[in-house]
Protein backbone atom coordinates (compact mmCIF):
# COMPACT_ATOMS: atom_id res chain seq x y z
CA UNK A 1 0.00 0.00 0.00
CA UNK A 2 1.39 3.41 -1.08
CA UNK A 3 0.84 5.31 2.63
CA UNK A 4 1.53 8.97 0.52
CA UNK A 5 -1.24 8.74 -1.77
CA UNK A 6 -3.85 7.14 1.12
CA UNK A 7 -6.90 8.79 2.31
CA UNK A 8 -9.40 8.21 5.39
CA UNK A 9 -11.29 6.31 2.91
CA UNK A 10 -8.68 4.22 0.71
CA UNK A 11 -7.17 2.91 3.68
CA UNK A 12 -10.14 1.86 5.30
CA UNK A 13 -11.16 0.23 2.47
CA UNK A 14 -7.69 -1.77 2.10
CA UNK A 15 -7.79 -2.49 5.93
CA UNK A 16 -11.20 -4.39 5.42
CA UNK A 17 -10.19 -5.44 2.24
CA UNK A 18 -7.04 -7.11 4.38
CA UNK A 19 -4.88 -5.59 1.15
CA UNK A 20 -3.26 -3.11 4.68
CA UNK A 21 -3.37 -3.40 8.05
CA UNK A 22 -3.26 -0.94 10.83
CA UNK A 23 -0.11 -1.72 12.06
CA UNK A 24 1.80 -1.52 8.65
CA UNK A 25 0.48 1.92 9.13
CA UNK A 26 1.48 2.84 12.61
CA UNK A 27 4.72 1.32 11.61
CA UNK A 28 4.71 3.79 8.58
CA UNK A 29 4.12 6.82 9.61
CA UNK A 30 6.52 6.20 12.81
CA UNK A 31 9.55 5.69 10.58
CA UNK A 32 8.60 8.56 8.87
CA UNK A 33 8.82 10.67 11.91
CA UNK A 34 12.10 8.74 12.81
CA UNK A 35 13.54 10.22 9.38
CA UNK A 36 12.06 13.32 9.09
CA UNK A 37 11.10 14.67 12.56
CA UNK A 38 14.64 15.91 13.81
CA UNK A 39 15.08 18.57 11.29
CA UNK A 40 10.96 19.12 10.81
CA UNK A 41 9.91 18.99 14.81
CA UNK A 42 5.81 18.35 14.28
CA UNK A 43 5.73 16.29 17.16
CA UNK A 44 6.69 17.13 20.75
CA UNK A 45 5.83 13.33 21.76
CA UNK A 46 5.00 10.12 20.09
CA UNK A 47 3.54 7.49 21.33
CA UNK A 48 5.22 4.62 19.20
CA UNK A 49 4.25 1.80 21.60
CA UNK A 50 0.59 2.72 22.39
CA UNK A 51 0.12 3.23 19.39
CA UNK A 52 1.51 -0.04 17.89
CA UNK A 53 -0.55 -2.11 20.39
CA UNK A 54 -3.42 -0.08 19.18
CA UNK A 55 -3.37 -0.62 16.04
CA UNK A 56 -2.64 -4.38 16.74
CA UNK A 57 -6.13 -4.64 18.40
CA UNK A 58 -7.53 -2.73 15.41
CA UNK A 59 -6.14 -5.19 12.90
CA UNK A 60 -7.94 -7.80 14.92
CA UNK A 61 -11.37 -6.30 15.11
CA UNK A 62 -10.79 -5.43 11.35
CA UNK A 63 -11.32 -8.95 10.26
CA UNK A 64 -15.05 -8.78 11.76
CA UNK A 65 -16.61 -7.99 8.71
CA UNK A 66 -18.41 -4.46 8.01
CA UNK A 67 -16.78 -3.32 10.78
CA UNK A 68 -18.50 0.07 11.01
CA UNK A 69 -16.07 2.19 13.57
CA UNK A 70 -15.45 5.14 10.50
CA UNK A 71 -12.07 5.69 11.40
CA UNK A 72 -10.94 2.13 12.13
CA UNK A 73 -7.36 2.51 12.09
CA UNK A 74 -6.80 5.45 11.39
CA UNK A 75 -3.59 7.40 12.29
CA UNK A 76 -4.39 11.00 14.01
CA UNK A 77 -1.95 13.35 15.63
CA UNK A 78 -3.34 15.96 18.06
CA UNK A 79 -2.06 19.27 18.99
CA UNK A 80 -0.38 19.49 22.34
CA UNK A 81 -2.93 21.39 24.02
CA UNK A 82 -5.88 18.84 24.01
CA UNK A 83 -5.35 16.32 27.38
CA UNK A 84 -5.11 12.66 26.63
CA UNK A 85 -5.36 10.81 30.01
CA UNK A 86 -1.72 10.12 31.62
CA UNK A 87 0.46 11.94 28.83
CA UNK A 88 1.91 14.91 29.30
CA UNK A 89 0.53 18.00 27.62
CA UNK A 90 2.45 21.15 27.58
CA UNK A 91 0.13 23.79 25.27
CA UNK A 92 3.81 24.57 23.96
CA UNK A 93 4.70 26.42 27.49
CA UNK A 94 7.11 25.80 29.84
CA UNK A 95 5.05 26.56 32.58
CA UNK A 96 3.57 23.66 31.44
CA UNK A 97 6.34 21.14 30.95
CA UNK A 98 6.02 18.85 33.53
CA UNK A 99 2.42 18.21 33.41
CA UNK A 100 0.64 15.31 33.09
CA UNK A 101 -3.00 15.23 32.35
CA UNK A 102 -5.29 13.04 34.48
CA UNK A 103 -8.34 12.94 31.79
CA UNK A 104 -9.03 12.35 28.00
CA UNK A 105 -10.73 15.14 26.46
CA UNK A 106 -13.77 14.55 24.71
CA UNK A 107 -12.57 14.73 20.89
CA UNK A 108 -9.56 12.03 21.96
CA UNK A 109 -12.61 9.98 23.56
CA UNK A 110 -14.69 10.45 20.39
CA UNK A 111 -11.36 9.74 17.95
CA UNK A 112 -10.61 6.42 20.45
CA UNK A 113 -14.55 5.47 19.88
CA UNK A 114 -14.56 5.73 16.07
CA UNK A 115 -10.89 3.65 16.13
CA UNK A 116 -8.52 6.45 15.42
CA UNK A 117 -4.78 5.30 16.78
CA UNK A 118 -3.33 8.71 18.87
CA UNK A 119 0.23 9.03 17.02
CA UNK A 120 1.49 11.76 19.39
CA UNK A 121 1.31 14.98 20.81
CA UNK A 122 2.16 17.61 18.02
CA UNK A 123 3.84 21.42 18.05
CA UNK A 124 2.29 24.93 18.61
CA UNK A 125 2.71 28.49 19.63
CA UNK A 126 2.92 28.98 23.29
CA UNK A 127 -0.94 28.42 24.43
CA UNK A 128 -2.20 29.00 20.68
CA UNK A 129 -0.73 32.51 20.58
CA UNK A 130 0.93 32.83 17.24
CA UNK A 131 1.38 32.41 13.63
CA UNK A 132 4.73 30.52 13.05
CA UNK A 133 5.33 28.47 15.72
CA UNK A 134 8.24 30.52 17.01
CA UNK A 135 6.33 31.20 20.32
CA UNK A 136 6.82 27.46 21.53
CA UNK A 137 8.98 26.77 24.54
CA UNK A 138 10.17 24.02 22.68
CA UNK A 139 11.72 25.60 19.07
CA UNK A 140 9.71 26.09 16.15
CA UNK A 141 8.48 23.42 13.44
CA UNK A 142 9.33 23.91 10.24
CA UNK A 143 7.73 23.85 6.97
CA UNK A 144 8.52 20.37 4.99
CA UNK A 145 8.09 22.59 1.70
CA UNK A 146 10.70 24.92 2.55
CA UNK A 147 12.54 24.59 5.56
CA UNK A 148 13.76 28.34 6.03
CA UNK A 149 10.09 28.69 6.17
CA UNK A 150 7.17 28.59 9.04
CA UNK A 151 4.62 25.81 8.90
CA UNK A 152 2.15 28.71 10.31
CA UNK A 153 0.33 28.70 13.52
CA UNK A 154 -0.48 28.31 15.96
CA UNK A 155 -1.16 24.35 14.93
CA UNK A 156 2.03 24.47 13.00
CA UNK A 157 2.76 20.55 14.09
CA UNK A 158 -0.28 19.31 13.25
CA UNK A 159 -0.15 20.89 9.61
CA UNK A 160 2.85 19.58 9.19
CA UNK A 161 2.68 15.86 11.00
CA UNK A 162 -0.27 15.56 7.65
CA UNK A 163 1.55 17.25 5.06
CA UNK A 164 5.06 15.31 5.87
CA UNK A 165 3.39 11.98 5.73
CA UNK A 166 3.92 11.59 9.93
CA UNK A 167 0.20 10.99 10.48
CA UNK A 168 -2.77 10.74 8.09
CA UNK A 169 -5.15 13.07 9.86
CA UNK A 170 -4.37 15.31 12.92
CA UNK A 171 -6.31 17.62 15.29
CA UNK A 172 -6.10 21.45 15.75
CA UNK A 173 -7.50 24.28 17.23
CA UNK A 174 -8.31 27.44 16.02
CA UNK A 175 -9.33 30.99 18.04
CA UNK A 176 -8.08 33.45 14.84
CA UNK A 177 -7.03 31.13 12.11
CA UNK A 178 -4.67 28.57 13.88
CA UNK A 179 -5.84 25.69 11.93
CA UNK A 180 -6.77 27.16 8.41
CA UNK A 181 -3.44 29.51 8.08
CA UNK A 182 -0.81 26.92 8.78
CA UNK A 183 -3.13 24.44 6.33
CA UNK A 184 -2.98 27.26 3.70
CA UNK A 185 1.36 27.62 4.78
CA UNK A 186 1.82 23.87 4.25
CA UNK A 187 -0.55 22.90 1.32
CA UNK A 188 -3.01 20.62 3.60
CA UNK A 189 -7.09 21.07 4.30
CA UNK A 190 -8.30 22.38 7.63
CA UNK A 191 -11.38 23.35 8.68
CA UNK A 192 -12.82 25.55 11.65
CA UNK A 193 -15.97 24.49 12.71
CA UNK A 194 -19.11 26.07 13.93
CA UNK A 195 -18.36 27.39 16.97
CA UNK A 196 -20.03 25.07 19.35
CA UNK A 197 -19.96 22.27 16.90
CA UNK A 198 -17.30 20.20 19.09
CA UNK A 199 -16.47 20.06 22.13
CA UNK A 200 -14.09 21.67 24.05
CA UNK A 201 -13.57 19.85 27.04
CA UNK A 202 -10.30 18.90 27.40
CA UNK A 203 -8.89 21.51 24.94
CA UNK A 204 -6.79 23.97 26.93
CA UNK A 205 -8.25 27.42 26.91
CA UNK A 206 -7.00 30.43 24.86
CA UNK A 207 -9.92 32.90 24.39
CA UNK A 208 -13.18 30.44 25.02
CA UNK A 209 -15.72 32.81 23.23
CA UNK A 210 -13.43 32.16 19.68
CA UNK A 211 -11.94 28.43 20.48
CA UNK A 212 -12.75 25.92 18.24
CA UNK A 213 -11.42 22.42 17.46
CA UNK A 214 -10.96 21.00 13.97
CA UNK A 215 -9.27 18.83 11.59
CA UNK A 216 -6.59 18.95 9.20
CA UNK A 217 -6.34 16.34 6.20
CA UNK A 218 -4.64 15.59 2.55
CA UNK A 219 -8.76 15.90 1.10
CA UNK A 220 -11.76 17.35 2.02
CA UNK A 221 -13.09 13.84 2.19
CA UNK A 222 -10.50 13.25 5.18
CA UNK A 223 -11.80 16.75 7.37
CA UNK A 224 -15.49 15.53 6.36
CA UNK A 225 -14.90 12.16 7.93
CA UNK A 226 -13.17 13.75 11.00
CA UNK A 227 -15.67 16.26 11.26
CA UNK A 228 -18.65 13.83 11.03
CA UNK A 229 -16.56 11.53 14.74
CA UNK A 230 -15.67 14.49 16.52
CA UNK A 231 -18.54 16.74 16.35
CA UNK A 232 -22.38 17.00 18.46
CA UNK A 233 -23.17 18.51 22.08
CA UNK A 234 -21.78 17.02 24.96
CA UNK A 235 -22.31 17.84 28.68
CA UNK A 236 -19.11 18.55 29.47
CA UNK A 237 -18.87 21.88 27.38
CA UNK A 238 -21.92 24.37 28.04
CA UNK A 239 -21.29 25.96 24.76
CA UNK A 240 -21.60 22.76 22.25
CA UNK A 241 -24.67 21.99 20.64
CA UNK A 242 -27.08 18.66 21.14
CA UNK A 243 -26.17 16.35 18.17
CA UNK A 244 -28.70 16.43 15.64
CA UNK A 245 -29.20 20.07 15.85
CA UNK A 246 -25.63 20.37 14.08
CA UNK A 247 -26.46 20.51 10.59
CA UNK A 248 -29.39 21.70 8.87
CA UNK A 249 -32.84 20.48 8.61
CA UNK A 250 -33.33 18.10 5.67
CA UNK A 251 -34.97 20.78 3.30
CA UNK A 252 -31.94 22.88 3.62
CA UNK A 253 -29.83 20.57 3.52
CA UNK A 254 -27.41 20.99 -0.09
CA UNK A 255 -27.20 16.96 -1.00
CA UNK A 256 -24.85 16.01 -3.53
CA UNK A 257 -27.49 15.33 -6.13
CA UNK A 258 -29.12 18.78 -5.97
CA UNK A 259 -25.47 20.56 -6.03
CA UNK A 260 -24.73 18.20 -9.38
CA UNK A 261 -28.45 18.81 -10.76
CA UNK A 262 -28.63 22.57 -9.47
CA UNK A 263 -25.82 23.86 -8.79
CA UNK A 264 -27.97 25.55 -6.14
CA UNK A 265 -24.89 27.07 -4.14
CA UNK A 266 -24.13 30.92 -4.89
CA UNK A 267 -20.47 31.90 -3.94
CA UNK A 268 -19.76 35.10 -2.69
CA UNK A 269 -16.80 37.09 -3.32
CA UNK A 270 -15.74 39.95 -0.71
CA UNK A 271 -14.44 42.73 -2.02
CA UNK A 272 -12.69 43.65 1.10
CA UNK A 273 -10.40 40.27 0.85
CA UNK A 274 -9.04 41.15 -2.50
CA UNK A 275 -7.39 44.44 -1.19
CA UNK A 276 -4.28 45.81 -0.73
CA UNK A 277 -1.46 43.94 0.78
CA UNK A 278 -2.75 40.55 -1.11
CA UNK A 279 0.91 39.35 -2.45
CA UNK A 280 0.51 39.16 -6.07
CA UNK A 281 0.51 35.31 -6.44
CA UNK A 282 -2.32 35.11 -4.30
CA UNK A 283 -4.51 37.10 -6.27
CA UNK A 284 -3.48 35.41 -9.29
CA UNK A 285 -4.08 32.26 -7.62
CA UNK A 286 -7.60 33.45 -6.36
CA UNK A 287 -8.67 34.59 -9.93
CA UNK A 288 -7.49 31.05 -11.12
CA UNK A 289 -9.91 29.62 -8.12
CA UNK A 290 -13.05 31.68 -8.76
CA UNK A 291 -12.79 30.63 -12.76
CA UNK A 292 -12.54 27.36 -11.74
CA UNK A 293 -15.96 27.43 -9.46
CA UNK A 294 -17.30 29.31 -12.23
CA UNK A 295 -16.30 26.51 -15.05
CA UNK A 296 -18.22 23.77 -12.01
CA UNK A 297 -21.13 25.62 -12.75
CA UNK A 298 -21.51 27.86 -9.46
CA UNK A 299 -23.06 31.43 -9.55
CA UNK A 300 -20.36 34.40 -8.38
CA UNK A 301 -21.45 37.64 -7.29
CA UNK A 302 -19.57 40.09 -5.67
CA UNK A 303 -20.61 41.22 -1.77
CA UNK A 304 -19.27 43.60 0.72
CA UNK A 305 -18.41 42.35 4.36
CA UNK A 306 -18.01 46.28 5.41
CA UNK A 307 -16.69 46.17 9.21
CA UNK A 308 -13.72 43.69 7.80
CA UNK A 309 -11.11 45.89 8.66
CA UNK A 310 -11.96 46.24 12.18
CA UNK A 311 -11.63 42.66 12.76
CA UNK A 312 -8.17 42.46 13.52
CA UNK A 313 -8.73 45.56 16.33
CA UNK A 314 -11.65 43.95 17.72
CA UNK A 315 -9.91 40.41 17.89
CA UNK A 316 -6.74 42.08 19.58
CA UNK A 317 -9.35 43.27 22.75
CA UNK A 318 -11.82 40.41 23.37
CA UNK A 319 -8.75 37.51 22.91
CA UNK A 320 -6.74 38.97 25.19
CA UNK A 321 -9.03 39.53 27.59
CA UNK A 322 -9.89 36.13 27.25
CA UNK A 323 -6.86 34.84 27.78
CA UNK A 324 -6.06 36.90 30.85
CA UNK A 325 -8.68 35.14 32.39
CA UNK A 326 -7.98 31.84 31.28
CA UNK A 327 -4.18 32.25 31.81
CA UNK A 328 -4.95 33.28 35.95
CA UNK A 329 -5.03 29.00 36.64
CA UNK A 330 -1.37 28.49 35.80
CA UNK A 331 -0.55 30.17 39.14
CA UNK A 332 2.18 28.05 40.59
CA UNK A 333 -0.19 26.36 43.14
CA UNK A 334 -2.41 24.53 41.01
CA UNK A 335 -0.48 23.18 38.00
CA UNK A 336 3.01 21.42 38.53
CA UNK A 337 5.59 24.06 39.65
CA UNK A 338 8.67 24.96 37.38
CA UNK A 339 12.19 25.04 38.83
CA UNK A 340 12.50 28.72 39.01
CA UNK A 341 9.50 28.84 41.19
CA UNK A 342 10.57 26.07 43.62
CA UNK A 343 12.33 27.78 46.31
CA UNK A 344 9.79 30.37 46.38
CA UNK A 345 8.54 31.64 50.16
CA UNK A 346 5.32 34.00 50.03
CA UNK A 347 2.52 33.67 47.17
CA UNK A 348 3.71 36.57 45.71
CA UNK A 349 7.39 35.05 45.21
CA UNK A 350 5.30 31.76 43.83
CA UNK A 351 2.92 33.68 41.56
CA UNK A 352 6.01 36.22 39.89
CA UNK A 353 8.60 33.37 39.57
CA UNK A 354 6.28 30.71 38.19
CA UNK A 355 4.32 33.24 35.86
CA UNK A 356 7.29 35.73 35.13
CA UNK A 357 9.54 32.40 33.53
CA UNK A 358 7.28 30.10 33.49
CA UNK A 359 5.21 32.30 30.05
CA UNK A 360 6.41 33.53 27.19
CA UNK A 361 7.12 37.09 26.04
CA UNK A 362 4.18 36.82 23.82
CA UNK A 363 1.75 35.21 26.67
CA UNK A 364 2.60 37.91 28.93
CA UNK A 365 2.21 40.86 26.21
CA UNK A 366 -1.58 39.28 26.19
CA UNK A 367 -2.26 38.82 29.70
CA UNK A 368 -0.98 42.50 30.07
CA UNK A 369 -3.51 43.63 27.38
CA UNK A 370 -6.16 41.68 28.45
CA UNK A 371 -5.70 42.67 31.94
CA UNK A 372 -5.76 45.99 31.01
CA UNK A 373 -8.67 46.41 28.61
CA UNK A 374 -10.58 44.44 31.31
CA UNK A 375 -9.86 46.91 34.07
CA UNK A 376 -11.70 49.47 35.52
CA UNK A 377 -12.18 52.97 33.72
CA UNK A 378 -10.79 51.09 30.18
CA UNK A 379 -13.31 48.01 30.09
CA UNK A 380 -16.28 50.46 28.46
CA UNK A 381 -13.95 51.97 26.63
CA UNK A 382 -12.29 49.12 24.61
CA UNK A 383 -13.44 45.67 25.87
CA UNK A 384 -17.10 46.61 26.16
CA UNK A 385 -16.64 48.73 22.72
CA UNK A 386 -14.88 45.96 21.08
CA UNK A 387 -17.94 43.75 21.94
CA UNK A 388 -20.42 46.13 20.13
CA UNK A 389 -18.08 45.84 17.11
CA UNK A 390 -17.85 42.01 16.96
CA UNK A 391 -21.80 42.36 16.62
CA UNK A 392 -21.30 44.35 13.40
CA UNK A 393 -18.96 41.85 12.12
CA UNK A 394 -21.25 39.16 12.85
CA UNK A 395 -24.49 41.16 10.93
CA UNK A 396 -22.22 41.66 8.19
CA UNK A 397 -21.90 38.22 7.56
CA UNK A 398 -26.05 37.71 8.24
CA UNK A 399 -26.21 40.34 5.89
CA UNK A 400 -24.06 38.70 3.23
CA UNK A 401 -25.77 35.28 3.88
CA UNK A 402 -29.21 36.86 2.74
CA UNK A 403 -27.34 36.54 -0.94
CA UNK A 404 -25.06 34.46 -0.99
CA UNK A 405 -24.58 30.47 0.03
CA UNK A 406 -21.02 30.65 1.09
CA UNK A 407 -18.13 33.23 0.53
CA UNK A 408 -14.70 32.32 -0.72
CA UNK A 409 -11.81 34.14 0.06
CA UNK A 410 -7.81 34.04 0.05
CA UNK A 411 -6.81 32.26 3.88
CA UNK A 412 -4.01 34.12 3.86
CA UNK A 413 -2.35 37.19 2.46
CA UNK A 414 1.26 35.77 1.23
CA UNK A 415 2.48 32.06 1.28
CA UNK A 416 4.99 30.98 4.28
CA UNK A 417 7.04 33.35 5.16
CA UNK A 418 10.55 33.02 6.37
CA UNK A 419 11.26 32.20 10.10
CA UNK A 420 12.30 35.51 12.32
CA UNK A 421 10.83 37.33 9.53
CA UNK A 422 7.76 38.91 11.62
CA UNK A 423 9.33 38.03 15.05
CA UNK A 424 10.35 41.36 15.73
CA UNK A 425 7.22 43.25 14.76
CA UNK A 426 4.53 41.79 16.13
CA UNK A 427 1.30 43.38 14.38
CA UNK A 428 3.14 42.27 11.31
CA UNK A 429 2.75 38.39 12.42
CA UNK A 430 -0.92 39.09 13.80
CA UNK A 431 -1.55 40.90 10.30
CA UNK A 432 -1.00 37.34 8.56
CA UNK A 433 -4.68 36.44 10.19
CA UNK A 434 -6.70 38.81 9.33
CA UNK A 435 -8.42 36.58 6.78
CA UNK A 436 -8.91 34.09 9.05
CA UNK A 437 -9.93 35.99 12.38
CA UNK A 438 -13.46 37.41 10.77
CA UNK A 439 -15.01 33.76 11.00
CA UNK A 440 -14.35 33.02 15.09
CA UNK A 441 -15.56 36.50 15.89
CA UNK A 442 -19.03 35.23 13.98
CA UNK A 443 -18.38 32.24 14.88
CA UNK A 444 -19.04 30.69 11.22
CA UNK A 445 -17.77 27.37 9.92
CA UNK A 446 -14.51 27.85 7.58
CA UNK A 447 -12.34 25.71 5.27
CA UNK A 448 -9.31 26.35 3.65
CA UNK A 449 -7.97 24.08 0.69
CA UNK A 450 -5.09 24.59 -1.12
CA UNK A 451 -5.26 25.80 -4.69
CA UNK A 452 -3.63 22.86 -5.98
CA UNK A 453 -3.16 19.17 -5.78
CA UNK A 454 -1.73 17.60 -3.00
CA UNK A 455 1.93 16.98 -2.91
CA UNK A 456 4.00 15.67 -0.52
CA UNK A 457 7.24 17.53 0.09
CA UNK A 458 10.19 15.99 -0.14
CA UNK A 459 11.54 18.02 2.91
CA UNK A 460 14.34 18.78 4.18
CA UNK A 461 15.34 21.31 1.07
CA UNK A 462 15.74 25.17 1.81
CA UNK A 463 15.31 27.39 -0.80
CA UNK A 464 12.82 27.96 -3.29
CA UNK A 465 10.57 24.39 -3.68
CA UNK A 466 10.21 23.63 -7.51
CA UNK A 467 6.56 23.60 -7.53
CA UNK A 468 6.17 26.99 -5.40
CA UNK A 469 4.96 27.39 -1.82
CA UNK A 470 1.53 26.07 -1.38
CA UNK A 471 -1.17 29.10 -1.41
CA UNK A 472 -4.93 27.91 -0.55
CA UNK A 473 -8.48 29.64 -0.66
CA UNK A 474 -11.03 29.80 1.81
CA UNK A 475 -14.78 28.85 2.32
CA UNK A 476 -17.04 30.50 5.00
CA UNK A 477 -20.78 29.06 5.30
CA UNK A 478 -23.78 30.24 8.13
CA UNK A 479 -23.75 28.41 11.24
CA UNK A 480 -24.04 24.63 11.35
CA UNK A 481 -23.54 24.59 7.31
CA UNK A 482 -20.70 22.59 7.42
CA UNK A 483 -22.06 20.49 4.70
CA UNK A 484 -21.97 23.26 2.36
CA UNK A 485 -18.64 24.02 2.62
CA UNK A 486 -17.63 19.84 2.16
CA UNK A 487 -20.18 19.90 -0.34
CA UNK A 488 -18.18 22.93 -2.25
CA UNK A 489 -14.74 21.20 -1.36
CA UNK A 490 -15.76 17.74 -2.44
CA UNK A 491 -16.47 19.24 -5.97
CA UNK A 492 -13.66 21.12 -6.54
CA UNK A 493 -11.21 18.23 -5.34
CA UNK A 494 -12.29 15.91 -7.31
CA UNK A 495 -12.05 18.70 -10.57
CA UNK A 496 -8.67 20.20 -9.72
CA UNK A 497 -7.25 18.49 -6.80
CA UNK A 498 -7.25 14.85 -7.83
N1 LIG B 1 -2.54 33.63 15.14
C1 LIG B 1 -3.64 34.06 15.94
C2 LIG B 1 -3.15 34.50 17.27
O1 LIG B 1 -1.99 34.61 17.44
C3 LIG B 1 -4.65 32.95 16.07
C4 LIG B 1 -4.27 31.94 17.06
C5 LIG B 1 -5.23 30.81 17.12
O2 LIG B 1 -6.12 30.68 16.29
N2 LIG B 1 -5.09 30.01 18.16
O3 LIG B 1 -3.91 34.78 18.16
Amino acid sequence: MDFKSITVKTYIEGLRAGACSAVEAVETYLANISARDEVLHAYLETYGEEACAAAARVDEEARERNNPKPLLGVPVALKDNMLVAGHRTTAGSKILASYTASYDATVVKKLRDAGAVIMGKTNLDEFAMGSSTENSAFGPTKNPHDISRVPGGSSGGSAVAVAADMALVALGSDTGGSIRQPAAFCGVVGLKPTYGAVSRHGLIAMASSLDQIGPFGKTVEDIEAVFNVIHGGDPLDATSLPAGQVGMSDQLRVTDDKLKNEKVLCIGIPREYFGEGLAPEVTKAMDTVITRFEELGFKTKEISLPHTKYALSVYYLVMPAEVSANLARFDGVRYARIPEAQEAKTLRDIYELQRGYGFGAEAQRRILLGTFVLSAGYYDAYYAKAQKVRTLIARDFDNAFKEVDVILGPTTPTPAFKFGEKTQDPVQMYLSDIFTIPANLAGIPAISIPVEKYNSPVGGESGSPAGGLPIAFQLMAPHFREEDLFALGREYDKAYRK
